[in-house]
């Protein structure tokens, strides 16, 4: 039920295939965890609790005024259902997030993003309900507190909500974000055309270039975060390290490419057991068979701890770690 592959158990497993049956969960004790599709997530050990996963499906079209449709779809949905619906239907807007694994109720925890695009630019709306009250939520996008991998459902809200229905807003309009370099450098040297299923393919070709098949290698994709740092503390880096990527941030202060960090560390292509970093990407920790949730968690600490030495920079996981106590 995650995509890491280390063993793991929980004490007690709720599955929830209908809506109907959604007050099973409301009185559901801590320790509990909703899990979607474990894409995000390490479990370093055994989860000596409850973990609910809302299974319900559905996609229904609620609107359609001939420039864009909202859709809700369900929790249990998966990520690349609605994709591949969307390329069907020619709707636009969430091309740029296709072959991301995982469930759309989890799509906006930590308001995925790839190639120039975050979810929260095509969320209407998103409902639930509060675990401990059973009381039902509408949140508008703009209440959703979307940051950078973050929102209201990942901080404040953190395992104490659970996502029923995603709203999505999509353009019928042909409306494309080609702001990454390797996308319009892919689409001009093949010299096509920029339509939905073009742009999709490249998105694939390019992200199964980089980032390893879940099918095949454990992984929850990007490990860390891309750290944010001050202008200031950039220009002084800059000094010793004068190759380091960064992109303008607000305040400034400017985003650094975590992945550049630790392959500066030495670290892309290391392995030790089953635990290591993804040869094609340092960002990504993989589990070649059979680490432990352990040897992972001492895997990225030691990352942690070395880019932290070198740059004085803390990188931060992306990833839920679950520690259970
Ligand atoms: C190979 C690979 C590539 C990836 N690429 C990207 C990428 O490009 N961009 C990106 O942003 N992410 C990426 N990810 C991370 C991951 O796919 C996304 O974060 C995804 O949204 C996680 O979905 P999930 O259903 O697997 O969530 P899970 O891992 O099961 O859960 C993630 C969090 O959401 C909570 N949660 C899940 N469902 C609900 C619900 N219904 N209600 C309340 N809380 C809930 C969980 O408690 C947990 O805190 C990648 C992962 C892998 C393995």
């Amino acid at each position: 039920m995650h995509t890491f592959g280390v063993e793991v158990k929980c004490s007690q497993l709720f599955l929830i295939e209908d809506i109907s049956e959604i007050e099973n969960c409301f009185n559901v004790k801590e320790p509990r965890l909703i899990l979607g599709g474990g894409s995000n997530i390490l479990f370093v050990r055994d989860f000596e609790g409850t973990v609910i996963r809302l299974d319900f499906k559905g996609i229904e079209k609620i609107e359609d005024n001939g420039t864009s449709v909202l859709l809700k779809v369900a929790a249990g949905v998966d990520w690349e259902e609605l994709t591949n619906l969307a390329l069907r239907y020619e709707y636009y807007g969430i091309e740029n997030l296709a072959g991301i694994p995982g469930r759309v109720g989890s799509s906006p925890i930590q308001n995925i993003g790839a190639y120039g695009v975050e979810v929260k630019d095509v969320i209407e709306k998103v409902e639930g309900f509060y675990i401990d009250s059973g009381k039902p939520f509408t949140f508008a996008c703009a209440d959703c507190a979307f940051d950078y991998r973050s929102s209201i459902f990942k901080t404040e809200l953190h395992e104490k909500c659970l996502i029923t229905y995603v709203y999505f807003r999509l353009s019928r309009i042909p409306k494309f974000t080609l702001s990454y370099q390797g996308l319009k450098e892919e689409l001009a040297h093949r010299e096509l055309p920029t339509t939905l299923k073009n742009v999709t393919d490249i998105i694939l070709k390019l992200r199964n270039s980089k980032l390893p098949n879940i099918r095949e290698i454990g992984s929850a994709g990007s490990f860390f975060k891309n750290p944010i740092i001050e202008k200031k503390q950039l220009e002084v880096l800059q000094a010793k390290f004068p190759t380091l990527i960064h992109y303008p941030w607000h305040e400034n202060k400017v985003k650094l490419a975590a992945a550049q960090l630790i392959d500066l560390c030495g670290w892309k292509g290391y392995r030790s057991g089953d635990a290591g970093v993804y040869p094609q990407q340092a960002l990504v920790i993989v589990n070649y068979g059979n680490a432990s949730g352990k040897e992972i968690q001492e895997l990225y600490q030691e990352i942690q701890y070395s880019v932290k030495e070198r740059f004085e920079i803390e990188i931060e996981p992306e990833v839920i770690i679950i520690k259970s106590k």
